[in-house]
């Protein structure tokens, strides 16, 4: 039964507006506990330490001044650095290389059973995936090896390859030693998953592995148009999950059913793509992911740590953990890894993660430090963390809007440009609704079936790959209501990333290709092209005839009004793009808002006019057939929104957004700044983050201060309708009540410093 977009909006009601099915009802903590005995370390430890053990630190770890650390930070979990690269034990296995530092003691052990004293969960960290020279002289099938036999090499260590005996004995044996000696609650692994994807091994075990699961030669060379190669992606990927399993599998027989391995995993999908770690099925095969995404880019922000939270989570459940790792001395670039970060961008990093569902994590690397301003920062954090954590877990988002992300699509559409060609939309439309504050969730492609009414819209940010059933999927989405925003190049390739005739869900664009040739993927090219030269997008109907300026005989009459997806634009008639576009066909009743207008010179200025005022190349087309709510914007907006961040392309995306969700959004946050706000629920209380991002430095790493802003005027609606609530500021300390009108609570915090947690009771 088709259900119309009106009716499924009514649907909704008030209670449905949390994300759907992935938003699953709020469970204990551990839902799976035994009554009376404690749930498992994965599921209760909220709070992380982590003393990054360097060599020389055997002979001067001051073990009594970090337990009164562990105490005034409020941890609850270390993890401590146990073998791998460097063993921080004596081991039994000579080929285990012992800390330069270590001689004969057991420092892992000291700091496990000190942990322990103190009642806290202790993870063993193992870095795997290099080893020193002398195991390379007696075990070189070891190593992963090049074309041409040669060992790879990461400075003076050797790297490992993971289909060899190393992987598949050696470690093994290894952490059978150290759960003997120790027994750690569990067990990660820094770098576990070996060579990247640029890197082929072809030592005798992966040409033997490759050959009698595929019966083909390993790939010679990275070409994405031979089936080889993409067999080797595949098979890459299937070895990391094989790995995953098998090392669980010893960690669990010697250890215990709790006794888990958690490899890290990072917070950008073109990394973990890179990684060749399918971070669903990761995500499906383990209880909790430790997260080693430690910093913000200038290009990311911090929202990138909620969003990266929202993702994880969306895949995880809302009921599991994502602890952080979340450094204390300065990272990024320049590394400077004895120096204190800027205690505001170590706190703004912290808060965003918090808003994401993300649990923190103090990082050192080193056990002792002249910079003493880095044992300040995380204790206020750490103890405020304490005194919220029942609101800062098990909780599912109150969002209308998905976006829609596919590590497919990275791979075999991305290829070589994953993070150009797919990461950057996604980027874009993350930031554009940060900065709009309308709430959103990542949503993997392949969850699309299994989303509620909640969510309204889904966005498809140039998701070029897409498998047929992925198409029908979104298809069937639409099909009973839901609106659709579509960029790019999206469903125009195949889940190989072959080139389509034309765009699988052209239907419902309303436009399609009007070319034969074979579509270029290459947004760089498309860049390079462009980069000495300027390109626009012509609103339509053109309104400058009425709009005050010089005026010219050639000028089209201002007639017509333009669609609600162009609001804030009436006193322009073009828009700065950036891109190129090719032709597309449009079908009748699809409606062209805006048209390319193609390269021209900027230089000289005298130079700088149109060439060719006007095509008729659609940059953005929707499609409302059928009382449905579709837009394809085949200009890459929210790409050049990532790379430009012009507030115009950030209002357009975010107008989309608003017009396509009709009624729905569940938020309206006004004030001034820069707020990542994010809106969760708890049973029946509601949870708003409201964290601040506006600051002297917000441009530019490192964040030095940040400004307070107010007063912010929220308005929620409220799923169960109650005539009032009370509201209750976490930090400001205020509690007030609030009076629903039209179903919308509305409050004002007079002021938000660096964060506010208000919990709507
Ligand atoms: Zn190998």
């Amino acid at each position: 039964m088709t259900t119309t977009r009106r009716e499924f909006v009514a649907q909704l009601g008030a209670a449905a507006l949390v994300g759907g099915s992935l938003a699953r009802p709020t469970p204990a903590l551990d839902p799976h506990a035994v009554p009376g005995s404690p749930a498992p370390w994965y599921r209760r430890t909220l709070r992380w330490g982590q003393t990054n053990i360097t060599e020389i630190d055997p002979e001067r770890y001051d073990i009594a001044w970090w337990r009164q650390y562990w105490t005034r930070t409020a941890i609850q979990g270390v993890i401590v650095n146990a073998g791998g690269i460097v063993a921080y034990y004596p081991s039994r296995y000579p080929l285990q290389y012992r800390a330069a530092r270590l001689g004969d003691r057991d420092l892992f052990g000291d700091l496990a059973r000190a942990a322990r004293e103190q009642g806290l969960t202790v993870v063993a960290r193992m870095d795997s995936n290099r080893v020193h020279e002398p195991v390379f002289r007696e075990h070189p099938d070891w190593i992963a090896v090049d074309a041409d036999g040669a060992p790879y090499r990461s400075g003076d260590l050797y790297v490992t390859c993971i289909n060899g005996p190393y992987y598949r004995s050696f470690l093994p044996d290894v952490m059978r030693e150290i759960i003997e000696r120790a027994r750690p609650d569990g067990f990660t692994d820094n770098s576990w998953s070996g060579l990247d994807r640029n890197s082929v091994c072809y030592c005798e075990n992966c040409q033997r592995g490759f050959r009698d699961t595929t019966g083909r030669e390993l790939p010679r060379r990275r070409d994405w148009e031979d089936v080889g190669f993409r067999r080797w992606i595949e098979w890459s990927y299937a070895r990391r999950l094989q790995l995953w399993d098998e090392n669980n599998a010893v960690t669990r027989a010697a250890g215990g059913a709790d006794c888990i391995w958690v490899g890290m995993n990072g917070g950008g999908i073109a990394g973990q793509a890179r990684s060749f770690r399918d971070y669903r099925a990761i995500c499906a095969r383990t209880p909790i992911v430790l997260l080693d995404h430690q910093t913000r880019s200038n290009a990311e922000g911090f929202q990138h740590n909620a969003f990266t939270g929202k993702l994880i989570h969306g895949m995880l459940g809302w009921d599991k953990l994502i602890p952080e790792s979340m450094p204390m001395y300065q990272i990024g670039t320049p590394m400077f890894r004895l120096a204190t970060k800027p205690p505001a961008e170590a706190r703004a990093w912290m808060l965003a993660g918090f808003a994401g569902g993300i649990q923190p994590w103090w990082h050192h690397v080193s056990a002792y430090h002249e910079d003493r301003r880095m044992y300040r920062t995380a204790e206020p954090m750490m103890r405020w963390h304490r005194e919220n954590e029942r609101y800062l877990v098990d909780r599912t988002p109150v969002a209308s809007v998905g976006l829609v992300w596919s590590q497919r699509s990275v791979d075999f559409y991305g290829r070589d440009a994953g993070e150009e060609l797919t990461e950057l939309p996604l980027r874009g439309w993350m930031h554009a609704l940060v900065r709009a504050r309308i709430p959103h969730v990542p949503i993997h492609v392949d969850q699309i079936g299994e989303i509620g009414a909640g969510i309204s819209v889904l966005v498809l940010p140039n998701l070029g790959a897409l498998a047929d059933a992925q198409v029908a999927a979104i298809r069937r989405f639409v099909e009973r209501g839901g609106a659709l925003i579509a960029t790019g190049q999206t469903s125009l390739f195949d889940e190989w990333g072959d080139a389509r005739s034309d765009f699988a869900l052209a239907d419902l664009f309303g436009a399609s290709r009007a070319e034969s040739t074979t579509p270029a993927r290459t947004a760089s090219e498309r860049l390079r092209s462009t980069a000495a030269a300027q390109t626009y997008l012509r609103l339509t109907p053109e309104l400058r005839a009425g709009v005050d300026g010089p005026h010219v005989v050639s000028e089209p009459r201002a007639t017509g009004t333009r669609h609600p997806v162009l609001a804030g634009f009436a006193q322009t008639d073009i828009l700065a793009y950036g891109g190129s576009l090719e032709p597309l066909r449009v079908a009748a009743g699809a409606s062209v808002l805006a048209t390319f207008i193609p390269a021209f010179p900027a230089f000289p200025p005298e130079t700088a006019w149109m060439r060719e005022p006007r095509t008729e190349i659609p940059g953005l087309v929707v499609n409302e057939q059928g009382g449905r709510r579709v837009a394809f914007m085949p200009a890459d907006l929210d790409r050049r929104y990532a790379i430009d961040n012009l507030p115009d392309h950030g209002d357009l995306l975010a107008n989309l957004v608003r017009w396509a969700a009709g009624d729905s959004i569940p938020l309206r946050v006004e004030g001034p700044g820069l707020l990542d706000v994010e809106l969760y629920r708890q049973s029946d209380r509601l949870v708003l983050h409201v964290v601040n991002l506006t600051g002297a430095g917000s441009w530019r790493a490192p964040m030095e201060e940040i400004i307070p802003v107010g007063p912010v005027d929220v308005r929620l609606r409220d799923p169960a309708r109650k005539p009032s609530r009370m509201v209750r500021w976490r930090v400001g300390g205020r509690t007030e009540r609030a009076v629903a009108h039209d179903g919308w609570l509305r409050f004002t915090l007079p002021v938000v410093r660096e964060h506010e947690l208000a919990l709507i009771e």
